[in-house]
């Protein structure tokens, strides 16, 4: 394992991230919304994470691994593994919320004309697996990327991400949902079954 070939799996880990999200942003696109919470600055907040997740680990993986160069840190294979195995779980987390949120998916915080409480599949285990794999892929990268400020760059934008939306949403379903989405709550956790 070099920092080249594990550079290469993150690549892949976003190739196969983008293949499962295509048909349900295309889909998502078609729908009807009765309902949508600050669009413009929840918009913001994927731009966020995309930086994050996307544009700094690209520049550094573009430069040869060259910019920031100085925050390169000594290549551990043991991590890179450790890396390609939070890539399989974090592929896993995101096919499976998506096939189970189905047409209730959005990029942002929505409801569609047809919305229902998912509370079956792997939501029966957490509210949010969807989040679970955006920390489990920023955990990948960290991983990965030997580079301490392309780590700390994924940690921070999905951190970012979920923590100026986790509480925007659960007030949105609890809106939409009342007491089955209480109900719900009460008998799963966030991320981590029984700790968060
Ligand atoms: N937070 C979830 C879903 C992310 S997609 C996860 O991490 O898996 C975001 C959209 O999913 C939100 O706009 C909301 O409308 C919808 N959503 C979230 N939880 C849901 C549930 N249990 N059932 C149906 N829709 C849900």
């Amino acid at each position: 394992m070099t920092q080249f070939a594990a550079t290469i799996c993150w690549v892949a880990g976003l190739v196969i991230w983008f293949i499962i999200r295509y048909p349900h942003q295309r889909r998502a696109k078609k729908q009807q919304i009765v309902d949508s919470r600050d669009r413009a600055s929840q918009q913001s907040l994927v731009a966020i994470s995309v930086v994050g997740v996307g544009l700094i680990p690209a520049i550094w993986a573009l430069t040869g691994m060259g910019f920031p160069r100085g925050a390169n840190l000594p290549f551990s294979p043991v991590a890179a593994w450790l890396g390609i195995v939070a890539i399989a779980a974090y592929l896993w987390f995101f096919y499976r919320s998506h096939k189970d949120l189905g047409h209730n998916w959005s990029a942002t915080l929505e409801i569609r004309a047809k919305h229902t409480l998912v509370t079956g599949g792997v939501y029966h285990y957490v509210r949010h697996p969807m989040y679970v794999s955006f920390w489990l892929m920023a955990i990948a990268q960290a991983l990965l990327l030997q580079n301490w400020f392309v780590g700390l760059a994924g940690l921070v934008g999905i951190g970012i991400l979920y923590f100026f939306r986790v509480h925007k949403e659960e007030k949105l379903m609890l809106d939409t949902f009342g007491g089955a989405y209480r109900d719900y709550s009460r008998k799963t956790a966030r991320l981590i079954p029984f700790i968060y």
